[in-house]
């Protein structure tokens, strides 16, 4: 095959096409399945790593038609106007199940896209929502080498994906349609528990709604107050001596994306999470704990693949799972003999 020449050098340069080619290349070489690719995407990933850690990760997710395209291209203009370079990453979970697509099928973000202080990048189109979440943590890095100060981790408000995205990011946002509050769904889910903002959209259509959703999704935070607290507020208090520490309340805010309206707000309110967080070292706990359990994910995928592939565990797993099925053995027994074969396997392996 045709080795991969992406250059480092390229990705920390001067913005502009050929940067945007390199990173283009690197996030396709960190989507590659081949192994010998792999073992060049691991070099990369290391040359880049102290590069990266310096933007904001901001995660944003809801439901298909709720505005997130025409949001993130408002943001993104926005930022870009303020002296920003911003990246755009997407998570699509449908393409990891159908393998269509709910995100892309459709032109999004045109303005956005053709903006040269902008790097837009659709979904992994194959693999597991675990893969492609490593593939976006990885297309993250990246861009942050490469100098995009704000990344955004998009997805669609479907199945697992917002519990990754909330997991990569240093902020995640909820968007929500003016009539949120009277459904419920989103509040059941769990999603909303996750979010440190969320944003009803569309307020421009009936500010009435949307006021009435934001006073109901604000008192449903309230009853949650998993980032409020107020026992664990006050032992941050005690902590630091009885001097106050704040820290960031989930809020709730209204905005149209079509018109523009509250953008504006909307970044204040990132900025205050922002300063706050890193005052009282929430955000550089997010990450490390979002850094291992990452790397935990990664072993734990990495044993589960290496146990099937090993000869005598392939030898023996249909014909136990059908012992298993059939309620001849049990289950765990099962399990600990299969184990027991590729433990031994990696002993002789690694003693010879
Ligand atoms: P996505 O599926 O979440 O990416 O949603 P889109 O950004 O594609 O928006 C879906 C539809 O809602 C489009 O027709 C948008 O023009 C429209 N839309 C998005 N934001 C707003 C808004 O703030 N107000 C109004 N009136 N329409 C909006």
């Amino acid at each position: 095959g045709v080795p991969f020449r992406v250059s480092v050098e390229a990705i920390g340069g001067p913005s502009g096409l050929a940067q945007r080619r390199a990173v283009a290349k690197a996030i396709t070489l960190l989507e590659s399945t081949r192994a010998d690719h792999r073992a060049q995407a691991d070099e990369l990933l290391t040359a880049l790593l102290p590069h990266t850690g310096k933007s904001f990760r901001l995660g944003i997710s809801g439901v298909p038609g709720v505005g997130k395209s025409t949001f993130i291209e408002a943001l993104g203009l926005y930022l870009i106007d303020q002296g920003h370079r911003v990246a755009v990453l997407t998570i699509d979970p449908s393409s990891t199940v159908s393998g269509g697509s709910i995100l892309g099928d459709k032109t999004r973000m045109e303005r956005l896209s053709v903006h040269e202080q902008a790097y837009i990048r659709p979904s992994p189109s194959s693999g597991t929502l675990g893969g492609v979440a490593e593939k976006t943590r990885e297309a993250m890095l990246v861009c942050e080498a490469a100098g995009y100060d704000v990344v955004i981790v998009e997805t669609v408000g479907v199945g697992q994906s917002e519990t990754a995205v909330a997991g990569m990011t240093d902020m995640f946002v909820l968007l929500q349609l003016p009539n949120a509050g009277d459904d419920l769904q989103a509040i059941k889910k769990g999603v909303m528990e996750i979010a440190d903002l969320v944003v009803i959209n569309k307020a421009d259509i009936d500010p009435d709604a949307a006021t009435r959703a934001q006073a109901q999704i604000t008192s449903a935070l309230r009853l949650f107050g998993h980032h409020g607290n107020p026992q664990h507020a006050q032992a941050m208090h005690d902590a630091h001596g009885g001097a106050e520490v704040r820290h960031w309340l989930p809020r709730v805010m209204q905005l149209s994306a079509l018109t523009g309206a509250g953008v504006d707000r909307f970044w204040a309110a990132v900025s205050d999470f922002r300063h706050l967080q890193t005052a009282n070292g929430r955000l550089a706990a997010r990450r490390e704990k979002q850094a291992l359990a990452w790397m935990w994910e990664r072993i734990e995928a990495g044993l589960r693949h290496a146990f099937r592939q090993h000869p005598q565990v392939r030898e023996q797993l249909a014909g136990l799972s059908a012992e298993v099925a059939a309620g001849r053995v049990a289950a765990s027994t099962a399990a600990r003999q299969l184990l027991a074969l590729a433990a031994q396997g990696a002993q002789t392996a690694s003693g010879t």
